[in-house]
């Protein structure tokens, strides 16, 4: 199925690595133009994909970052917002700092890049933008309290602005794709038999690769998904927390 988002300019937060940098890859050779954006520069060998600097947490780079954008392009498309971080513990052994960070990067940090782009968004009368929360925000994990609370919080924050950024008939679509256990850096420092155990709670038996992600995410980009909105797409090989 042609996705038809050639030209659409499309920003990726935590497009350096994973499941973000898989989603600007497969959009930049459907002919996108993506901004691919992270706090670590990395290369991209396809001319469409720019690496921006960006700390999802301070809100004026984020603003900076959509100035720059409509500078150069002046529209905003596509926006998803898929940086995140884990700082796992038991309860009684986790940090206010970890706590907090967590907290900072996923659910403030989607905050703000939303807040500087969904309003452009609004005024333009287009755009679709996609969220990465996860299945720990829907049934939630042991040891993962602060990041369980981080994508609980996405999810509804997803579902708020569906309704927000649409409710004069703009036609901004938000959505949220909820990963499962997804092999990239964030699980360098899960033990291999946990990793098993997540294996074995899927009905697909395997854990997910990046570029199915990146598929669904993009998919909910283009205008394929033109009456989806408000919703929480599950690609989690058919997980139960
Ligand atoms: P990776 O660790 O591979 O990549 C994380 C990305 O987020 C990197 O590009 C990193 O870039 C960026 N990032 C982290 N902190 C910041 C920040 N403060 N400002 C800007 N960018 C930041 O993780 P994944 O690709 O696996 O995860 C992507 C998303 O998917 C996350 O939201 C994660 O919670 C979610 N997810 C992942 C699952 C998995 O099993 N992998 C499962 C469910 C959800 P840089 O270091 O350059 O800043």
């Amino acid at each position: 199925m042609d996705l038809e988002i050639k030209d659409k300019v499309i920003v990726i937060t935590g497009g350096t690595r994973g499941i973000g940098r898989s989603t600007a890859q497969l959009l930049a050779q459907e002919g996108a133009i993506v901004f691919a954006c992270g706090r670590h520069s990395t290369d991209f060998d396809n001319e469409n994909i720019h690496y921006h600097p960006l700390d999802v947490t301070d809100y004026s780079q984020c603003v900076n970052l959509r100035n720059e954008v409509l500078k150069a392009y002046s529209r905003i498309d596509g926006l998803v917002a898929d940086a995140g971080i884990t700082a796992d513990a038991l309860t009684q052994k986790m940090t206010e700092e970890d706590f907090i960070k967590v907290i900072n990067t996923n659910l403030l940090g989607v905050f703000n890049i939303v807040k500087a782009i969904g309003p452009t968004m609004q005024v333009q009368k287009h755009g679709s933008i996609v969220t990465v929360s996860s299945v720990v925000g829907e049934y939630g994990n042991i040891g993962q309290a602060n990041y369980a609370a981080s994508k609980a919080g996405v999810i509804a924050m997803t579902k708020s602005w569906a309704k927000e950024f649409s409710r004069k008939g703009e036609g901004v679509r938000v959505n949220s794709v909820a990963p499962g256990y997804i092999l990239t850096d964030m699980l360098k420092s899960v033990p291999e038999e946990l990793l098993q155990k997540f294996e074995g709670m899927t009905m697909l038996k395997r854990l997910g690769q990046p570029e199915e992600i990146a598929d669904t995410i993009a998919f909910l980009l283009s205008d394929r998904a033109s009456y989806i909105t408000g919703a929480v797409i599950d690609a989690n090989g058919g997980m139960r927390l």
